[in-house]
């Protein structure tokens, strides 16, 4: 039965109530709080609650509701098609900003005698302090000029301000929450006292669903505090498309009445839908915080209406909608309870004014008045675009001739035909049919968390031991202790390193294994691929506690890191069947049958680094075994332990253990016989170009066969940012491209070439946004930078930034109190030309070099000069631009508008070109066939006795 039915027919309902009754009055909610997960998995219990409390209120049916909407309809329906069009226009320009400053602002609603207005400072999230105290400032200005508008009398008839938490908090989401908490409530404390004293309502706006279970923290600690206890002007706004939305309401209740107060709730749809529903696909959640066909929404937002209104002594209703059904639900349903509309400034005026002629008595409608100068417009005003111009979305089909009236104002509930979840977005499923998206962990969730934090501390229990693996059995010999590298005194285990005879005995195990393995079908091993998938997925906590405690990774990384590692196996297993499938009857003449096939070339050996210690050295392995190849794994002398789990989970999903031997060891001493070994077919190399060159001239003095390489490797990665580049989106995507792992990916941002007109405003704020990342301890969710590798490493950037600091201009460098690990703080250099840059500096370490607009064509003649191909990013507006740096760098990876890092398995497949690699890319369709002989087949079937084709025509 699909929800829709669910909602009408509520068999059960009474059990779905006392469900959520039970779940509600325990006070799960509060316990809750911040647990998206277990809120989640109880969506569709919500989702049935609506329905219950639509069928007690079947409004909808009513003849008078129609008659109303249908008036509304007349009047305005043909007056808003004919002027869809220029209303977008109008958007687009002055249309949707009240004023440029606060008294502007003010003057003009006190002109057009409008006294319920709610101003809102435009702007995004803070990026660093120095955006805090603009907002700061301005909210306070603006909060003091309103009070001077204001009487002290009815609250609600005044004007009031919306305020944005994350416009007060550069850091504003829930990893930082202790932080956040600490900083946010003193100033955000002052400001609501001030408008206390003003007489000006406050409403926290609301942000993505990430940040609710944050934002109701602190909504609640200042709801309890004595200063502002029995104030009714503190008021928060609901988004009727999370699944939360009621439950939150229920918590809000709850809340007002242990104050026996009141709370303005503004309920809204919802603004940030389609960026939801992405983030939810790249986490692999296990469901959407929102809903997501729009009728669902609908729906939960009468849901949510009908409470808010029976709930009336506890909350003030502020129904923000454009709606006309939506609206007219709520005058009938509201049965005399106070409440107010609220409107966007420059939207729903004509639907309002139709209201008041039809209806004399309906209650007043607040304008939401965005504050601000036009530069801060361009992200809201998409929101708002993206909102109401949607096809589902009212404003826009009121506007669309072929919607007749009927259908614009009919019931959602009627319409609510589908299963709530839209069964082609599912997170788990946006590869399907090819394969599953590996799943993720929500780590906004405390459960989510704890489970992580028990996985860390069970891991540092154990005394890991690590041993070459021949046949599946741990080799013996001398042990050497493995450090965290955030911490000195944390000795991980006891790492056994392989020597030449063990590397010469797993080659001869492994070649002997090859006729086996090869007899197996491409369709079983793909099975076994798959299940190793599961494996991973299973032991995700455990794997991420390896990554983190061996390779110093922070949380989202080493869980991103595990999940690429999965859709490498679940890749590279559906890419080999399609091979496999692909391996065909070839054109020819008559009589004459061609047939094409791949084959296992043999014994492999895969060579990975360390930054990617479980990713890399499971898709290199994955590949080779996959098309029928046995492997020789050598992980990178840092990572052992992480290796060692994977191909402990890979023998397990039944991969044979004479098929997959793991050699870890010191390049010095086991390099020449990996690659001497008579019985090597070619090699998977990741890593450094200086071990790449090593490894290719070693191939190119062996006799015999002449063995493939893929080599990936390193590069000099550049950004380019043209003075279009929009700075709320460039600096973010500076910080995580360069310093995110602490600059050690191989895709990590090192020089940023910058227009020189945005130049300086581009450091002034690159400064200050380097000054809030926080390096630590990994395994904290409050880090943003871990350590790097080895003492060595710190040792080799600590040398390059005091040699660069004599040469070229020191712009910042972190101030850093971490001395326990390897801890490198970020550093920022301004550079005269790319000529100074030597090589790779594999850490923390970003150059800036301007160039003059006009330039940019030979910028990118240079960057190509320097030989590097690996990644490339760009920051513009300009189609032009866009077009002229993919067409002329020569660059494996290009990222337009983002971050450059975190390819994506199958949908960004990596890998350089020119020094930076070999080819082909890792996670892309071409990957396998390096890893294959072709064999064709051709029969001459005239020969043996006639073309029996030709006889049967
Ligand atoms: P590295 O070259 O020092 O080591 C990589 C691996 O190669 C290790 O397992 C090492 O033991 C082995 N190795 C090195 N020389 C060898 C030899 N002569 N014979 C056999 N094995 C040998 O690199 P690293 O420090 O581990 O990793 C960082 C480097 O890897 C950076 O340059 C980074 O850019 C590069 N990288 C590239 C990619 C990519 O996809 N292009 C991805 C990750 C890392």
């Amino acid at each position: 039965m699909c929800m829709a039915e669910a909602l009408l027919r509520i068999p059960d309902s009474k059990t779905q109530q006392r469900l959520v009754n039970e779940i509600l009055t325990r006070g799960h909610w509060d316990e809750h709080l911040g647990s998206n997960t277990s809120l989640l998995v109880n969506a569709s219990t919500w989702g049935l609650f609506f329905g219950s409390q639509m069928v007690e209120q079947p409004l909808l049916e009513s003849k008078t509701a129609q008659n109303i909407l249908q008036q509304i309809s007349q009047r305005i329906g043909s007056k808003m098609a004919h002027t869809a069009m220029m209303q977008a226009v109008k958007l687009m320009a002055e249309h949707f900003v009240m004023g440029a400053e606060i008294s502007d602002a003010i003057a003009r609603a006190q002109v057009s005698r409008q006294q319920r207005v709610s101003f809102d400072c435009l702007g995004e999230a803070a990026q660093c302090q120095m955006d805090v105290d603009g907002y700061f400032a301005a909210y306070q200005d603006a909060i003091e000029q309103i009070g001077e508008n204001c009487t002290k009398e009815r609250l609600f008839d005044q004007f009031s301000i919306s305020i944005k938490l994350s416009a007060l908090h550069s850091r504003y989401d829930s990893f930082k929450q202790p932080q956040v908490m600490k900083e946010l409530i003193p100033p955000l404390r002052k400001l609501i006292i001030l408008a206390k004293q003003q007489h000006v309502q406050v409403t926290l706006d609301a942000e993505e669903a990430d940040h609710l279970a944050l934002s109701l923290q602190i909504f609640k600690t200042l709801w309890h505090d004595p200063t502002i206890k029995g104030w009714h002007g503190f008021g928060l706004a609901v988004q009727a498309y999370q699944k939360r939305a009621l439950p939150l309401l229920k918590w809000l209740v709850a809340l007002a009445k242990e104050r026996k107060s009141r709370i303005p709730v503004r309920l809204v749809k919802g603004a940030y839908w389609d960026s939801e529903i992405k983030l939810a696909q790249q986490l692999g959640l296990d469901d959407y915080p929102v809903f997501t066909r729009k009728t669902a929404t609908d729906i939960s937002y009468l849901a949510c209406a009908n409470y808010m209104l029976q709930q009336s002594d506890s909350l003030y209703p502020q129904f923000a909608t454009h709606n006309a059904h939506t609206i007219t639900w709520i005058l009938q349903a509201s049965q005399g309870k106070t409440f107010e509309f609220q409107r966007l400034h420059g939207m729903g005026e004509a639907l309002y004014q139709a209201i008041n002629e039809i209806e004399p008595n309906a209650p007043p409608c607040r304008i939401y008045a965005p504050v601000g100068l036009h530069n801060r417009l361009l992200p809201y005003l998409v929101r708002r675009l993206l909102e109401n111009g949607a096809n589902s979305s009212f404003v826009n089909q009121m506007a669309d001739q072929q919607v007749s009236d009927e259908a614009l104002v009919s019931n959602p509930l009627s319409r609510f035909k589908q299963s709530a979840i839209h069964p082609l977005i599912k997170p788990a499923e946006i590869y399907a049919p090819e394969r599953r998206n590996s799943k993720g962990l929500d780590l906004h969730c405390p459960n989510t968390i704890q489970r992580i934090q028990r996985a860390i501390d069970e891991h540092n229990k154990v005394a890991w031991q690590v041993a070459p693996l021949i046949k599946g059995i741990p080799q013996r010999g001398d042990s050497k202790p493995l450090y965290n590298p955030a911490n000195h005194s944390d000795q991980i285990g006891q790492l056994i390193e392989a020597n030449v005879e063990q590397v010469n005995l797993a080659y001869t195990i492994s070649q002997k294994s090859l006729s086996e393995w090869q007899l197996t079908s491409i369709e079983q091993r793909a099975t076994i691929l798959n299940k190793c998938a599961d494996l991973f997925e299973e032991q995700l906590p455990e794997l991420m506690a390896h990554i983190i405690r061996e390779a110093g990774r922070t949380l989202p990384d080493a869980l991103s890191e595990v999940r690429e590692a999965i859709d490498f196996l679940r890749y590279y297993a559906y890419q080999a069947c399609s091979l496999q499938q692909a391996s065909r009857d070839l054109p020819g003449p008559t009589g004459e049958q061609n047939q094409l096939a791949l084959y296992g070339r043999g014994v492999i050996t895969c060579i990975s680094p360390w930054n990617f210690p479980l990713a890399i050295f499971t898709g290199q392995i994955a590949a080779a075994l996959v098309v029928g190849n046995a492997v020789v794994a050598k992980p990178a002398s840092a990572t052992p332990l992480t290796a060692f789990a994977a191909i402990k989970l890979m023998h397990q999903a039944g991969i044979p253990s004479n098929t997959l031997q793991l050699i870890p060891g010191d390049s010095r001493i086991i390099g020449k016989a990996l690659v001497d070994n008579p019985a090597l077919a070619g090699i998977a190399f990741t890593g450094s170009l200086a071990g790449a060159q090593r490894i290719n001239r070693s191939l190119a003095n062996r006799q015999g066969a002449i063995l493939p390489l893929i080599a990936e490797t390193g590069g000099i990665n550049i950004m380019l940012a043209d003075s279009t580049a929009l700075l709320d989106q460039l600096i973010p995507d500076l910080l995580t491209s360069a310093f995110n792992s602490a600059g050690q990916r191989c895709s990590a941002l090192r020089v940023l070439i910058v227009q020189e007109e945005i130049a300086e405003l581009v450091i002034d704020r690159l400064l200050a946004c380097m000054d809030e990342l926080k390096l630590g301890a990994p395994d904290q969710l409050a880090t943003d930078i871990g350590p790097v590798i080895s003492a060595d490493a710190l040792q080799t950037l600590q040398a390059y930034c005091d040699k660069m600091e004599k040469q070229v201009t020191l712009l910042h460098k972190v101030s850093l109190h971490n001395n326990e690990g390897h801890f490198m703080p970020p550093h920022l250099f301004e550079i005269p030309n790319l000529q100074v840059m030597s090589g790779e500096t594999f850490g923390p370490v970003l150059h800036l070099l301007r160039y003059k607009g006009g330039e940019l064509a030979q910028m990118i003649q240079q960057i190509n000069a320097m030989g590097y191909g690996l990644t490339l990013g760009l920051h513009s507006r300009l189609q032009s631009t866009m077009q002229l740096v993919t067409t002329t760098a020569k660059v494996g990876n290009i990222y337009i508008n983002r971050n450059m890092i975190g390819a994506v398995v199958g949908s960004q497949p990596f890998g350089g070109e020119g020094t930076s690699g070999t080819g082909p890319k890792a996670g892309g369709p071409y990957y396998l066939q390096r890893f294959a002989h072709e064999r064709t087949v051709s029969i001459n079937t005239t020969a043996i006795g006639g073309n029996t084709e030709l006889l049967g025509r």
